[in-house]
């Protein structure tokens, strides 16, 4: 018995999203009294993964899989499941995870819940929780299949470590399929940090009025180290590409401190970003329904503002 998570990297590099993924993972395994095994796929260095308490990883080095699409990877993951007799599967929120984990739930004919807000409880059965109706209510589900698959919410877990000496990593080589697909190319559109890993996203809305006065959002999301967002008519309107659109029908997300310039707080906007630790809402209409849900609020033109608040935290920087 063992549960098993899926390490989430990018060009090599283990994602802020695999290592709450780990420390999720530890808590499982200490709770079901069983060892915990990572799959890092092409993952350069894993040794990372002992702070979080790893027992074992299996380490896939197949440079095809690079630029591969999920098949492969997914009969990783199956074969992976086999050899160490894992009943819990672990995924974190990121766009491969919400690709392989109902991909391996369909072919192993396990249980899946996405999106999951809790440490499961395990006895007498196995069940988590997670947010519903954009964040309006809470569903407890039960997995009732031999295997369990889980996926994080975003950003929803502390990342707690617990250091090992005793990891081991085992060179794995499983028999992979050919990739239905390729990925050619990857180009990032904007933004110098990406929306998955922010901790800090600066969003903006239709009150911006245009593409051209997107510069102070990035000057903003700059000196914060933050990623950009924007609302749906925004990316609609090709004012900025819809990497970037948030919300029930764009990317979900979750940092710590979610900064909304100029966007009303409709239902599906809300939805994407409710879970965000602090709401700070720049508007100029007091009535705005984002003011609702916001830890800070302030009203007042965003064209005043932002360029204010942007010299200030730089002169804070500077001092
Ligand atoms: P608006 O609603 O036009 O709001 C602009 C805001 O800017 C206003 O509150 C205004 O007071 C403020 N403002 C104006 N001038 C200034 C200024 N100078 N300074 C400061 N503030 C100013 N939307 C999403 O964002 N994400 C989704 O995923 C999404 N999915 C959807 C799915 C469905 C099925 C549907 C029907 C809609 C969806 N929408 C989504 C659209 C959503 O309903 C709203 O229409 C949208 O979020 C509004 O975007 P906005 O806040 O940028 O624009």
């Amino acid at each position: 018995m063992s549960v098993l998570i899926y390490v989430d990297s990018e060009n090599g590099k283990i994602k802020k999203a695999a290592t709450e993924v780990a420390s999720y993972g530890r808590k499982v395994a200490n709770s079901l009294g069983t060892q915990l095994v990572a799959l890092a796929v092409n993952v350069e260095d894993v040794a990372p993964l002992s702070a979080y308490g790893v027992d074992k990883v299996l380490q896939l080095n197949a440079p095809q899989l690079t630029q591969a699409a999920a098949r492969p990877v997914v009969a990783a993951l199956a074969q992976a499941t086999a050899q160490e007799g894992s009943t819990v599967l672990l995924f974190g929120s990121g766009v491969n995870a919400r690709t392989l984990a109902p991909m391996i739930a369909a072919r192993l004919g396990a249980g899946y819940v996405s999106g999951v807000s809790s440490l499961p409880e395990t006895t007498p059965d196995f069940s988590v929780k997670r947010s519903v109706f954009s964040g309006k209510g809470i569903a407890i589900e039960r997995i009732n299949t031999p295997v369990k698959i889980l996926s994080l919410a975003h950003n929803a877990f502390p990342i707690e470590t617990s250091p090992t000496t005793a990891m081991t990593v085992e060179v794995f080589a499983p028999t992979l399929p050919e990739a239905e697909y390729t990925v050619t190319n990857v180009e990032r559109h904007s933004g110098k940090v990406a929306l998955d890993d922010a901790e800090i996203i600066v969003s903006g809305g239709r009150g911006l009025k245009g593409a051209e006065h997107w510069g102070m959002i990035e000057a903003l999301a700059d000196v914060l180290g933050a990623a950009t967002a924007c609302s749906k008519p925004v990316a609609d309107m090709g004012w900025r590409p819809h990497s970037e659109h948030v919300g029930q029908t764009g990317k979900p997300v979750a940092p710590n401190l979610y900064i909304a310039i100029g966007i009303s707080g409709a239902i599906q906007h809300l939805a994407g970003v409710n879970a965000s630790k602090v709401k700070l809402v720049i508007n100029s209409d007091p009535e705005a329904p984002f003011f609702k849900s916001a830890d800070y609020g302030v009203v007042g033109d965003a064209f005043e503002i932002v360029p204010k608040l942007t010299q200030l935290l730089k002169d804070r920087g500077s001092e």
